[in-house]
């Protein structure tokens, strides 16, 4: 997830990144936004209903940025760094290096996001109603939002966004805010990390399908409290509780496949001889010799018995047929400076994280200056299939 999408900018050294899914919510927001402006202020010209709606979107970033700051300035007060914000469909992101070492710690930095959210929310709302007297309140409400100014119109707006942002967020269903609440609670009473992560991922999932169900019987024309009937908010429930569920589900693999890799060495799993060729070596001969007749995918380039580069499938699809006798690996190589490598006692569970952040499917192992191996990517699954038991655990 932190490689997609594109960097806005920079807060507290965080980087801050949109995710592409981003742009087709602010499109749904902002054209949301100019009908309801325009049914509920018949008097506003086109300009201002879409001026209001740009606006109010660009405040809705604003928001869930400050939602998702909140967790990262906690994660960083306690030591943990961040990366970078996301913010993608339904909110954000922080790609917090570590997870937090002790229940406290979890509850905290999880805690305090949908706090952020519920506190701007509340303050937002009582500043509007307190700027417009009890005539809202008591008032009938259509009649109430029809005599707000444009300015007023945002802040009830963007107040109940925020509420919103922060209810959904405390669901109690791992990996929302409110599963990691439950988790970290979970975490305190068992003492057993993995316990509570499958305890708060499973009551995600129910959570999950439980909305999937009640959209389904909403677009059939049940009323389900709160949330009414119809096709449209009926296929809006079931289509977050599958995302809700879907991201319970990885979420859960990536923390328990993360938990039996910890301690782990990358030697108990890398490929110890890996085929390598001379930096002189031609394409033809790299084919020949190596590509056909393994199912490697990658082949190490020696100088002198020290890595020089590395020479993958791709790179040799690049290079056309007639030019594979007069072209070197060493032209098409990625040089070994701009390789990740990994070292035979670094944390296997470290390595996976190298390999799914940079999207490599193979990383040189590396000691003392020497290669030593090739920890590749389905290695690491081969290694976790016939530990398969203890994944389930
Ligand atoms: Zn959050």
């Amino acid at each position: 997830m932190s490689r997609s999408g594109f960097r806005v900018g920079r807060i507290f050294g965080i980087d801050i990144r949109l995710d592409w899914s981003w742009l087709l919510i602010l499109l749904l927001v902002v054209w949301n936004l100019s009908v309801t402006f325009s049914s509920v202020h018949p008097d506003w010209g086109v300009g201002l209903v879409w001026g209001a709606a740009i606006v109010a979107a660009l405040l809705f970033f604003g928001s869930v940025l400050a939602h998702e700051l909140a967790h990262s300035l906690v994660a960083k007060a306690r030591g943990i760094p961040v990366q970078s914000i996301t913010l993608f469909l339904f909110g954000g992101v922080s790609n917090i290096q570590r997870e937090p070492e002790s229940p406290g710690g979890e509850f905290v930095m999880a805690v305090l996001g949908p706090i952020t959210s519920l506190v701007l929310g509340g303050a937002l709302l009582t500043a509007a109603l307190a700027s417009s007297g009890v005539r809202i309140a008591l008032s009938d409400a259509t009649q109430a939002l029809k005599q707000m100014s444009p300015l007023l119109t945002l802040v009830v707006w963007l107040g109940s966004i925020n509420v919103t942002l922060g209810i959904f967020n405390l669901i109690p269903g791992f990996p929302l805010d409110g599963g990691r609440v439950l988790r970290s609670i979970l975490w305190a009473v068992t003492d057993d990390l993995q316990r509570a992560t499958r305890w708060a991922a499973w009551v995600g999932q129910t959570i999950a399908w439980l909305m999937i169900l009640a959209g389904i019987a909403m677009t059939f024309g049940a009323q389900i409290p709160f949330f009414g009937t119809g096709l449209g908010g009926g296929l809006w429930l079931a289509f977050i509780g599958w995302f809700l569920n879907s991201a319970s589900v990885q979420s859960y693999q990536q923390v328990i496949i993360h938990d039996v890799l910890e301690g782990v060495p990358v030697s108990r799993m890398m490929r110890v001889d890996p085929p390598v060729c001379s930096s002189r070596c031609t394409v033809s001969r790299l084919v020949h010799d190596h590509i056909m007749g393994t199912d490697d995918q990658a082949f190490p380039i020696l100088e002198e018995g020290r890595l020089a580069g590395l020479v993958t499938l791709e790179d040799v699809r690049q290079v056309g047929r007639d030019a594979w006798d007069t072209t070197t690996v060493q032209e098409i190589m990625t040089p070994v400076e701009k390789l990740i490598v990994t070292s035979p006692d670094e944390d296997a569970g470290q390595a996976l994280d190298k390999l799914s952040s940079t999207d490599v499917r193979q990383l040189p192992v590396m000691s003392d200056g020497n290669l030593v191996g090739l920890l590749r990517r389905r290695d690491v699954i081969k290694w976790l299939q016939l530990h398969a038991e203890s994944i389930r655990g």
